[in-house]
Formats: structure tokens, C-alpha cells, sequence
């Protein structure tokens, strides 16, 4: 898929053009994209997870179409910012861990760099989305903001005047690996009951796929991607929700309170001017983010430090959509500089 929008406009703009790539465990979004957040081009292939090879080859042809789908020569890119699933060493430009991508100690940038003869640097992916959403999306102007990803899996990010705080080993606001509900549900981290196994995508489904188990009555039975043997999602559930399946509607109620208390310590945390739901779940006002939303105001009334922080228009989703990894990994190269010094 490629797509060809604009045409640089002065020959500054040209200087300082990169290129964008957002690295999922399915697809490689690539784009290039010029410093005020113009996107140039937009190609997506298929991440080939058969070896870590193969990954780096299928992440550096998505950005040789980019560039080529962007009518512009190699030479003419700045810089190419990568968002990566998992545990990133920035500095070293090693992938440290990615279970999306099946990566250990992976030299990322060496081997683009190598193979590209173009300057690469690396994050992980929603540090990207928090950096993009704070330059170009919902956060423009804004000193301090947490941007908290809802999707397959949950994560929060930090910036704090203008800059990705990332903690002693990069982990800062790990929240969907915090545990919320000791002795719950088995995480892919090893604990139980972390907030991702409450309250992500797959944990929607895994507690309906369990309830209709259990025999529970609910409108989910009846549908045909089970009788194919498909699997369940979180919007299967919503769209229930919208029927009047009280099932669906109780299990998203319970994630939505755990994630509103997510929320409610992060603020707490930080005292951020705002916090960006972004991610796969935080589209338009669907059922959870309704939840969210709710849940977050019910907590000033059971804490009143909580009112001086909080306002209703504080909790934004992303305004990025479609060109959110493009151009968050875009920020990324804006932000490189500060990022190696820390
Ligand atoms: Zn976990």
C-alpha cells in the first residue's frame, strides 16, 4: 500500500525530511515526514517475525518505499526514527527484549545503518506515540503530559517539560505490568493480576471467552466468528453493549474502573496538565472510554487532593489517528538529541 500526498515545498524542508517507521509484531508503517509534521508518503508491508534478520530487512525495505513513494532520493533524509514494541536501549540503539517481535538483544540501529548508509535512531513504541502526541497531536504546547496507550497491551508514558522521561531503565509508567489485583489472572510478565490482564484487548475477550465457558447468557454466543471459531475482541464486546448485553457491559465496566484508577494514580503521580488515551480502544467514546471517563471523575469525591489536579477536559484522546507511528517516530528524531544525553 502506498499513498503520495505532497511534494516538499523549499529546499530547507527538504534538508531536514526523515523518515517515520512504526514497527508492530504485524505490520511496518513507514512515512516521510518534513519538521512541522507533514506526511509525505505512507507505505505499510507485513513485519516478517521469522528471525530477527528478517525483521530488520522487511523494517529497512518499509523505509526504501517510503522513500521511494515520497518522489524524493535517499540523500535527501535527515535521519530515520524507529518506534519499537518492547524494551529499548536508545543509546545503544539495541532492541533489549520484544515478545511482539520475538527479540533479544537485537542491534537495531548497526544493522539499519549498515544496510541504509542513513543515521537511525530507536524507542520503544509508545514512548514514540507519547513524543508524536506531545509535538504534533493532542499535547502541542503542553509542559507536562502522560499519554497512556489502551490496546493489546497497556502502557503510560511520561513528559515532563517537553521532554520523554524515561526513568533509570526506561521504564517509567509501566503501568500495565503494575498489579492492581494480587493473585489474579497470569501476565506475560511472570505476575498476576497486572492491569493488562484486566483491562487490554485480549484480556476484554479472555473474560467473555470465559463467562461463555461458564455458561453465562449473552448475546456473544450467538455470534458467527465463534461458531467459525474465530476469536472474540473488545469491540465485539462494545457492539454487544450497544445491544443491551448486561455480560459485555459488566466486564467492561470493571476494566474501565481499574483503568480509571490507573489514571487517577498517574495524576496523582505527576500533576500533568493532561493525559492522552491513545492505542487500538481509545477510539470516539466507545463504552470503555465512557467508563473511563466516569469513573476518573468519581474518584475526586473519594479524594480531594485528586479535585486540585483534576479537570473533566484533562483526559483527551489521541488526535494523531491514522499517522500516529509515523509521526510519533518522526518526533522521535526531533527529540534524539535530548534523548541521548540523558
Ligand atoms: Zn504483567
Amino acid at each position: 500500500m502506498q499513498e503520495n500526498s505532497h511534494i516538499p515545498a523549499t529546499d530547507s524542508d527538504v534538508e531536514r525530511l526523515v523518515v517515520g517507521v512504526d514497527v508492530g509484531g504485524t505490520k511496518i508503517a513507514a512515512g516521510v515526514v518534513d519538521p512541522y509534521g507533514q506526511v509525505y508518503s505512507r507505505v505499510q508491508l507485513p513485519t516478517d517475525t521469522d528471525g530477527p534478520e528478517r525483521t530488520l530487512q522487511s523494517i529497512a525495505a518499509g523505509i526504501e518505499e517510503a522513500i521511494l513513494a515520497a518522489g524524493i532520493r535517499k540523500e535527501q533524509i535527515h535521519e530515520v526514527g524507529l518506534g519499537i514494541p518492547g524494551i529499548v536501549d536508545p543509546e545503544h540503539g539495541i532492541g533489549l527484549f520484544s515478545a511482539n517481535l520475538g527479540w533479544k538483544n537485537v542491534a537495531v540501529t548497526r544493522w539499519l545503518e549498515d544496510t541504509l548508509r542513513l543515521p537511525c535512531v530507536i524507542e520503544n513504541d509508545v514512548s514514540v506515540a507519547a513524543l508524536g502526541e506531545h509535538l504534533y497531536g493532542a499535547g502541542q504546547g503542553v509542559h507536562t503530559m502522560l499519554y497512556m496507550s489502551l490496546g493489546t497491551g497497556i502502557a503510560a508514558r511520561v513528559v515532563i517539560n517537553g521532554r520523554l522521561h524515561r526513568g533509570s531503565h526506561g521504564l517509567a509508567g509501566e503501568i500495565g505490568h503494575t498489579v492492581f489485583v494480587p493473585d489474579g489472572p497470569l501476565c506475560l510478565c511472570g505476575a498476576r493480576g497486572c492491569l493488562e490482564t484486566l483491562a487490554s484487548g485480549p484480556a476484554l475477550a479472555r473474560l467473555a471467552w470465559e463467562k461463555i465457558q461458564a455458561g453465562h447468557i449473552t448475546l456473544l454466543s450467538d455470534l458467527d466468528i465463534l461458531k467459525r471459531g474465530e476469536q472474540l475482541t473488545a469491540e465485539h464486546l462494545f457492539a454487544a453493549i450497544a445491544q443491551g448485553d448486561s455480560l459485555s457491559k459488566q466486564i467492561v465496566f470493571e476494566a474501565g474502573a481499574h483503568l480509571a484508577y490507573a489514571v487517577y494514580l498517574l495524576a496523582m503521580s505527576f500533576d500533568p496538565q493532561i493525559i492522552v488515551l491513545g492505542g487500538g480502544l481509545a477510539h470516539e467514546e466507545n463504552p470503555l472510554i465512557e467508563t473511563v471517563r466516569s469513573e476518573v471523575a468519581r474518584w475526586t469525591t473519594r479524594s480531594p487532593v485528586f479535585q486540585e489536579i483534576w479537570a473533566p477536559d484533562m483526559l483527551r484522546l489521541t488526535a494523531l489517528k491514522r499517522d500516529a507511528g509515523i509521526l510519533g517516530a518522526a518526533a522521535l528524531v526531533s527529540a534524539s538529541d535530548a534523548i541521548r544525553k540523558l
